[in-house]
């Protein structure tokens, strides 16, 4: 049937070719002649097609489906009925399932899958809170575009499927490695952290490039394994994990779903901590010259190991450097959506987005994307030597006026500024349910609770009456990214929660009246300086004064958006030149 279907046109859709094939039917590349642009199309297999409990379901849900919108997730257009069965018409996709990935190359790089799953999690925290649950979270659900912008299909489609009485092959072969113990069981009240579980599977499989169960393993021992079994650590497989990574990906995936993190945002805000491992700096230790000088045999042959050691790792580095040298180099491809973004590579401009295949130094690299319009964001990157990284960065758009709609900014509940007028007594707010939340972003910056806009680019404190129970704040800076923090609030209570992205650092130097250089640039300000303010990011200070040189240096600082007020102390000690 794939052959005979292919420029065959149901409506506008002229089918062109086909994708893929899963377990509900055959995926084809069709265009949309109408408006011009091409669509994927899922053909519903014609056994589960002809179950009338299985379409009515899957009208009513598809509605619903239709009306998730996000960057992160391929959007439905449509449903068709034609000659050759039910389908359904959604966006396409031009790229890779992170299941095609991992069987090309194995485990991925860190910041690549870290890049890879924020954006995920984005994905399911949108989709969760429209209460819509995935169902089939694994590495073929998950497309990726050439620049690595996460797009993820078949949203709610399990559930559709579970519904028909004709068995396909839902819950078995690649599906069952990612189901959750709930799920396995059957259980009818499976909820969003069963997507959690999957994402967390997803995510260990992406890191070691395999799943913890074996080939030989029968679909009876994976269920068994899956309930009762216990998984190996990830770092069991790939022992240069973060430790951090590897608590995640564990927490993620415990059979308990009450252990799990809670939400998509949780697990966000636990990703985000994951440190990558940075090359290790040589500090450059002095070495004490001043102990005993004597002459005595003894030394004499002491001296000549040393000397030889010193001409072995001489010749073992040079060798070392030459490999170095001429083994691949790195590069790094960056997009953005949208494209046109300024591009920084440690402070420096290097182009616009989209770029591709920049040869890179491997190491370190803090990346800063910049487009007018948008919040600027500001990225970490290790990259090993010789790796192709490919990079999409989506951006998000800044609104220049706070939501209007009674819907989205109740008045009777939030009053800017200062205490809540006519807020309710705590007794009261203790019956209803309500608690308070006074939040600020210094020295400016948006402010968001569960999605719904409570402040405007300011630095003044809003207070909200918000439902008790778990919350979602997220604080934007226009410039500086965001942070999101969790919390659980009980009825009556009050929170104060102040979001900083800037930092202050007092900056000393011996002698006094030293200029304070910063990020190359003279801010005509003198050592002694209490709280100079610097906004996230990183930072080079030093301190000049004429006749004099500074005997550390540049100091670099890394500021991030914190919920408490960081004073950081720097001393530079000048000598004479
Ligand atoms: P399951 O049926 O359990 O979801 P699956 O994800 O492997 O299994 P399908 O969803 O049918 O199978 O997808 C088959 C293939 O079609 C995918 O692997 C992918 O390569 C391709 N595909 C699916 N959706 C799209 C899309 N929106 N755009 C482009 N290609 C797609
Ligand atoms: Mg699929």
């Amino acid at each position: 049937m794939d052959a005979i279907i292919i420029g065959k046109v149901i409506d506008n859709y002229r089918i062109t070719e086909v994708l893929g094939k899963g377990g509900m039917g055959v995926v084809y590349k069709a265009k949309d002649t109408t408006l011009d642009r091409d669509v994927a199309l899922k053909m519903m297999d014609a056994r589960l097609a002809s179950d009338e409990n299985f379409l009515k379901r899957f009208q009513s849900e598809a509605k619903a489906l239709a009306k998730l919108q996000n960057p992160n997730i391929v959007s439905i257009f449509a449903l068709r009925e034609s000659e050759f069965g039910f389908c359904i018409v959604m966006e396409y996709v031009e790229g890779n399932t992170l299941a095609d990935k991992i069987s090309e190359m194995g485990a991925l790089p860190l910041s690549r899958t870290l890049a890879i799953f924020k954006q995920l999690l984005i994905a399911l925290d949108h989709a969760h809170k429209a209460g819509i649950i995935h169902r089939d979270i694994k590495p073929s659900n998950v497309m990726l575009t050439k620049d690595d912008v996460v797009k993820v299909t078949d949203f709610g489609l399990a559930k559709i499927q579970q519904t028909s009485a004709v068995t396909m092959t839902m819950g078995t072969g690649g599906t069952l490695f990612y189901m959750s113990p709930e799920q396995v069981r059957g259980l009818a009240n499976v909820d969003q952290r069963g997507d959690i579980y999957s994402l967390g599977m997803t995510l260990y499989e992406t890191l070691t490039g395999k799943t913890p169960f074996t080939e030989s393993d029968t679909d009876f021992s994976i269920r068994q394994a899956i309930v009762e079994g216990k998984i190996p650590p990830p770092d069991r497989l790939r022992p240069d994990l973060p430790k951090d990574l590897v608590k995640v990906v564990m927490k993620a995936i415990d059979k308990d779903p009450a252990k799990r993190f809670q939400t998509a945002a949780e697990m966000w805000t636990a990703l985000e901590k994951v440190q990558i491992p940075l090359p290790v700096v040589d500090k450059g230790t002095t070495i004490d010259r001043g102990g005993s000088r004597s002459f005595d045999p003894q030394t004499k042959s002491r001296r000549m190991v040393y000397l030889a050691i010193a001409g072995v790792t001489a010749v073992v580095l040079f060798f070392a450097l030459r490999l170095w040298m001429s083994s691949p180099s790195t590069t790094l491809s960056i997009s953005s959506e949208p494209n046109g973004s300024k591009v920084f590579f440690n402070g420096d401009s290097v182009g616009m987005t989209p770029l591709t295949n920049i040869t890179v130094r491997p190491g370190n690299l803090s990346l800063r994307l910049d487009r007018e319009g948008y919040y600027t964001k500001d990225t970490a990157l290790v990259l090993t030597k010789g790796e192709n990284v490919s990079i999409g960065v989506p951006l998000r758009k800044i609104q220049t006026a706070p939501p209007e709609t009674a819907e989205n900014f109740p008045p009777a509940s939030s009053t800017k500024s200062g205490k809540a007028k006519g807020s309710q007594p705590k007794e009261q707010s203790k019956q209803t349910g309500m608690a308070t939340l006074s939040l600020r972003a210094m020295p400016t910056g948006f402010v968001t609770v569960d999605g719904t806009m409570r402040s405007g680019n300011t630095n003044q404190v809003t207070t909200v009456e918000v439902a008790s129970g778990e919350r979602t704040i997220l604080f934007e800076h226009p410039v500086y990214g965001s942070k999101i923090l969790q919390l659980t609030l009980t009825p009556g209570e009050t929170k104060t929660i102040t979001c900083y992205f800037e930092s202050y650092v007092s900056i000393q130097s011996l002698p006094v009246w030293g200029t304070i250089m910063i990020d190359g640039k003279n801010t005509d300000v003198s050592t002694p300086k209490d709280r100079y303010p610097l906004g996230v990011g990183k930072h080079r200070v030093t301190v000049t004064r004429a006749g004099y040189e500074t005997v550390e240096g540049d100091k670099e600082i890394t500021i991030m958006p914190a919920f408490k007020e960081n004073v950081y102390q720097l001393v530079f000690n000048l000598r004479k030149k």
